[in-house]
């Protein structure tokens, strides 16, 4: 048990559900783990009242929040200031209370950035990529690869104009390319000559639908690519075991999870998360089906 004082730093997460976050599990854990005096604590916040949570940071003093699904847009116009990579994704994940100044951060992209190069040794610079999927995680992911230097984005949708409006926000706030292609072998083919990274954004996989795996593409994998999969929930997807069975490098959404977690956990207390205690105590949850 985490020992609560008058003194506590107390971190938050906003969502509307948020009964089902792995975030408070998470924090509180590397919170125990270093022995600093810190709480994290679940809100559950109806969408009418985003404006007076956001009031709230100040009020009570909190040191900062996560913000989910549905109000990662929503808090933005009540911040007092963006992170560069905030302000283009247009979605904020973190906000950080410093004497009453609350800036946004979005870490969702930075965790995915950091877990392929600390998980999968691989660095986003000059690579390029294909992302399947055009939702709220393929726009954060998409924006800080291309931020870290990735020299083109393809962008892949069953809906294509939401890959388009993504294609128009990296190509607007970035130096890399990006390109919407259709849903189909040959443009699949053709992309997977020249790409060194794929990314599953979409939910396809996600528990309890283990065995779907992404349309077309699966079977044209080949070695030498490595392939992602944002869904943490079997930690090793259908896609994953795919992949590897292709001979190709794997990386699980498990390590994107944690470094968001970590980022944000280092924002908030100046201090290095501790990793290794966080993706434990994920993974146990996760495996054993107890959260
Ligand atoms: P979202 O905004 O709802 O977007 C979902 C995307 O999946 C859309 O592009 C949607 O296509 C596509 N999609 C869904 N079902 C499909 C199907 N049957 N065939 C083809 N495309 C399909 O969701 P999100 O927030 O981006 O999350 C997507 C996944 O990433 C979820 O599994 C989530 O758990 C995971 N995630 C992981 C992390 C992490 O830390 N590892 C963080 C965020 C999200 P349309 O546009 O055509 O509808």
């Amino acid at each position: 048990m985490l020992r609560i004082t008058g003194k506590t730093t107390v971190i938050g997460i906003f969502g509307y559900p948020v009964e089902h976050s792995l975030s408070p599990l998470m924090h509180n854990t590397a919170f125990k783990h270093l022995n600093i005096d810190y709480c994290y604590v679940p809100f559950p916040v109806h969408p009418d009242k985003v404006g007076e949570a956001v009031a709230a940071i100040r009020a009570l003093r909190l040191r900062g929040v996560n913000v989910t699904i549905p109000h990662k847009q929503a808090v933005i116009p009540f911040l007092d200031e963006l992170s560069p990579e905030a302000r283009i994704i247009g979605a904020v994940n973190t906000i950080v209370n410093r004497d009453g100044a609350l800036k946004g951060y979005n870490t969702d992209g930075q965790g995915f950035v950091r877990s392929l190069r600390e998980d999968a040794g691989m660095d986003p610079a000059g690579k390029t990529v294909i992302l399947l999927g055009a939702g709220g995680s393929a726009r954060g992911v998409g924006v800080q690869l291309a931020l870290a230097g990735a020299k083109k984005v393809y962008l892949v949708n069953r809906t294509p104009e939401k890959a388009e409006e993504i294609a128009k926000v990296i190509a607007d706030n970035t130096k890399a390319q990006a390109e919407v292609l259709p849903w189909t072998k040959e443009a699949l083919e053709q992309a997977l000559g020249t790409a060194q990274i794929i990314v599953n954004t979409t939910s396809i996989g996600m528990f309890p639908y283990y065995a779907s795996v992404p349309p077309v593409i699966t079977a044209l994998l080949r070695p030498g690519i490595l392939v992602a999969d944002l869904v943490y929930n079997p930690v090793e997807t259908g896609f994953l075991t795919a992949a590897a069975e292709k001979g190709c490098a794997t990386l699980s959404g498990l390590g994107m999870l944690l470094y968001q977690g970590a980022i944000a956990f280092e924002l908030w207390t100046g201090q290095p998360a501790p990793v290794t205690a966080m993706q434990e105590v994920l993974r146990g949850c996760i495996e054993n089906r107890i959260c």
